[in-house]
């Protein structure tokens, strides 16, 4: 199997912005967050087993999965979050396992949100920490998501904090200073570290 770099850091840490600056470099990048909807396409198996437990008050007009309206309905239930869950985890990570075995560049980057909190760094050759004070990522996903700060704070305390995930990191990137300030810094980073991971892949290649 190729060469593994998993990424991860807390909600609105950066993860995307760094990911993105692989991804100029030609690294192949297999994001969780899109597996997690890939699975529930529209005419999936698993989108119709969701639509038969509730109904389809769940699919929007033109027959894809309504977000929104699925978060309502489980949202407080335990056992509607657990049946949910139990029903897209294992299928998001056999999904995800696949795709990281097809892959065939020298190294692959994972990006996920729950790396550490889902135990997943297993499957990781390396792991790059995306990190930011909690306060700036408070105020970027607050920004971003139109959201209030209870909500994104309740986000925060039930993902790992800041030193849980450190301690997990073969690599950091501190991502505090605006892009404004920092994005060639980034940039350089993100050049060296793949600089790295190209010559880690190509000796696990061996
Ligand atoms: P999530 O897991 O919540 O989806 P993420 O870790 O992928 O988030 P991004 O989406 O990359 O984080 O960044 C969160 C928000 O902060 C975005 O709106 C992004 O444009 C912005 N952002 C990221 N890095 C910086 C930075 N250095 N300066 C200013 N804004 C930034």
């Amino acid at each position: 199997m190729t060469y593994i770099v998993g990424l991860t850091g807390g909600i609105g840490s950066g993860k995307s912005t760094i990911a993105a600056m692989f991804a100029e470099r030609g690294v192949p990048i297999i994001d969780a967050d899109i597996v997690a909807r890939e699975v529930v396409a529209k005419g999936s198996p698993l989108l119709a087993k969701i639509v038969d437990y509730f109904g389809r008050q769940v699919l929007t007009a033109s027959g894809e999965l309504d977000r929104t309206a699925l978060r309502r309905l489980v949202f407080g239930d335990k056992s509607k979050t657990e049946w949910l869950n139990q029903l897209l985890h294992p299928a998001i990570r056999e999904r995800m396992l696949q795709q990281l075995q097809q892959q065939t560049a020298l190294y692959v980057l994972w990006v996920v949100p729950l790396l550490i909190e889902n135990n997943l760094t297993e499957y990781c050759h390396r792991v790059l920490v995306v990190d930011v004070s909690e306060s700036t990522q408070l105020q970027r996903a607050v920004r971003r998501d139109k959201n209030n700060e209870q909500q994104i704070k309740k986000i925060m305390l039930a993902q790992a904090g800041r030193e849980q995930r450190l301690a997990k990191a073969d690599d950091v990137i501190n991502n505090d200073r605006t892009l404004d300030e920092a994005e060639a810094d980034l940039r350089r980073q993100v050049e060296k570290l793949h600089q790295c991971y190209s010559a880690a892949g190509k000796q696990h290649e061996k």
